[in-house]
This record gives C-alpha cells, structure tokens and sequence, in this order.
C-alpha cells in the first residue's frame, strides 16, 4: 500500500518560520515518491497553509490535518475544537491520543475512542496515536498496552476502524533521539494488523505507522518493514532537507 508521511509540528511555529519550511517543501516535493504526505499543523495556521497550497503547486498533494480535534460535536468546551471545524478548514486528519496529550491532558482510551469517532462522523481520518512507556516496556507490558489502547477505539468505532490510521508510537522514543530498532517496531506493527485483522475485513488497508525518533538516518530500515506502513514525524518534519529525505525512503 502507499505509504504515509506525517508530520507533527507539535506547538512549533511562526508565520514567518511556516513559509519558509512550506516553501521548501513545496519546491522539494515534485518527483520525489508516490508516498501520501500530510503536515499536523497548529491551528493557528491552517488559513496560511490553505493560502500556501494554493500558490505552491508543489503544496498540492500535502494534506492539512490537525494535532487533536474535541470528543463532543459542539457547545460548552472552551477551547476545544469540533470535527467541523477541521473539516471547515479542509483537515484530512486528525491525530488523536498522542502521548503528550495522553501524559499532559489525562487523555484515557475512552476519550481517544470518542475523539476517532467525531472525527470519522465528519470525515476526517483520525490517526489514533498508541505506545508503551519505557516502564512498561520493561516490564514485559508492550503488546497488553497497546492492545489495550486500540481495543478502546474497536470497541467504540466499530466496522468504520477500516478508515483510520493507527500510529504505534513508543513513549520511550518521541523526542527522546531513541528509536525502536525496525525489528522492535515491525513486531508490534504485527501484532496491530493481527488485531485489526479480528475486527475488520479490510484490516489489509488500514495504515499502521511508526513514530519515535524516526529521521532521515533511519527511515529506510524502518519504512522497509512488511507491516510499518509510513512514518508520524516530529523533531524532524521541523527541518525540511530531513522530512523530503524520510519522504524520498517511503515506498
Ligand atoms: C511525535 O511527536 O509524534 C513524534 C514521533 O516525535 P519525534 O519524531 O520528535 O520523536
């Protein structure tokens, strides 16, 4: 399947910084790989980058998605933003549970669930973010953890979990420079796809990425692995000689 390169800016950015990197972007982007290519971008600047897309014809095929949507459709939560809103602004996606948001905001399995399902209701791909603490890890807790995570989202979603992204994102490796060794990253990536394999008959197409450190050193090993479908990016989306060369190993 095409693979998908996603970066997560995280709350990083200027208007001034954001063209600069889009316009590299845009410039390197041309013939590069037939990989499906999207940018997490803050809210903020979802305006700027529609504005860019539609200058820079190398911006055409990046899809906008966002670093969290609400779990309630509309009304009283201030501060959030409804799946309507991202669609509103042309999101394709919207990445739910990253661990920040999980370790910093008390995000539990349930919210997650809820979260991938207003962003489905509105048609917009949620990436569901799951990953083992190093704690856990030693303790021999990896596949009952991240079992346990995206059991939450099966459970609540249903027939329509065909239509997500799932992104196995170690705790251990995200912005820590520590990455899961492509044979660490492919045997939880297994486990993922035996799961969704039980709950759908179209588990064959869902997308499964790796997150945690991934650059443009150790991108091609890990993006070589049967079940490692494409890459959530951090650190390095941020720099875009390293993003166009994590984009340039996807298949
Ligand atoms: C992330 O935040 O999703 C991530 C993978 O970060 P980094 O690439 O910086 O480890």
């Amino acid at each position: 399947m095409t693979q998908l390169i996603a970066g997560n800016w995280k709350m990083n950015g200027t208007l001034g910084a954001n063209e600069a990197l889009l316009g590299a972007l845009a410039a390197g982007l041309g013939p590069l790989t037939p990989a499906q290519v999207a940018v997490c971008i803050p809210a903020p600047y979802w305006a700027q980058f529609r504005a860019l897309a539609a200058q820079h014809p190398g911006l055409k095929a990046v899809a906008l998605g966002a670093q969290d949507v609400s779990a309630h459709a509309s009304g009283a939560y201030t501060g959030e933003m409804s799946a309507a809103m991202l669609k509103d602004f042309g999101c394709r996606y919207a990445i739910v549970g990253h661990s920040e948001r999980r370790q910093y905001h008390g995000e539990t399995d349930a919210v997650v669930a809820a979260k991938a399902q207003q962003a489905l209701a509105h048609g917009i791909t949620p990436i569901v973010c799951l990953g083992e603490t190093l704690e856990q890890r030693e303790a021999g807790q990896t596949f009952e953890v991240v079992k346990r995570q995206l059991a939450a989202v099966i459970h609540l979603n249903g027939h329509c979990i065909s239509e997500i992204v799932v992104a196995y994102e170690p705790v251990w490796a995200i912005g820590t420079g520590k990455t899961a060794s492509s044979e660490q990253a492919q045997e939880v990536h297994a486990r993922l796809r035996e799961q969704l394999k039980a709950a759908s008959a179209h588990a064959e197409r869902i997308k499964i990425l790796y997150g945690g450190s991934m650059n443009a050193g150790n991108a091609a090993g890990l993006l070589a692995q049967p079940d490692i479908d494409g890459g959530l990016i951090g650190g390095a989306s941020l720099k875009p000689a390293d993003f166009l060369a994590i984009i340039g190993a996807a298949r």
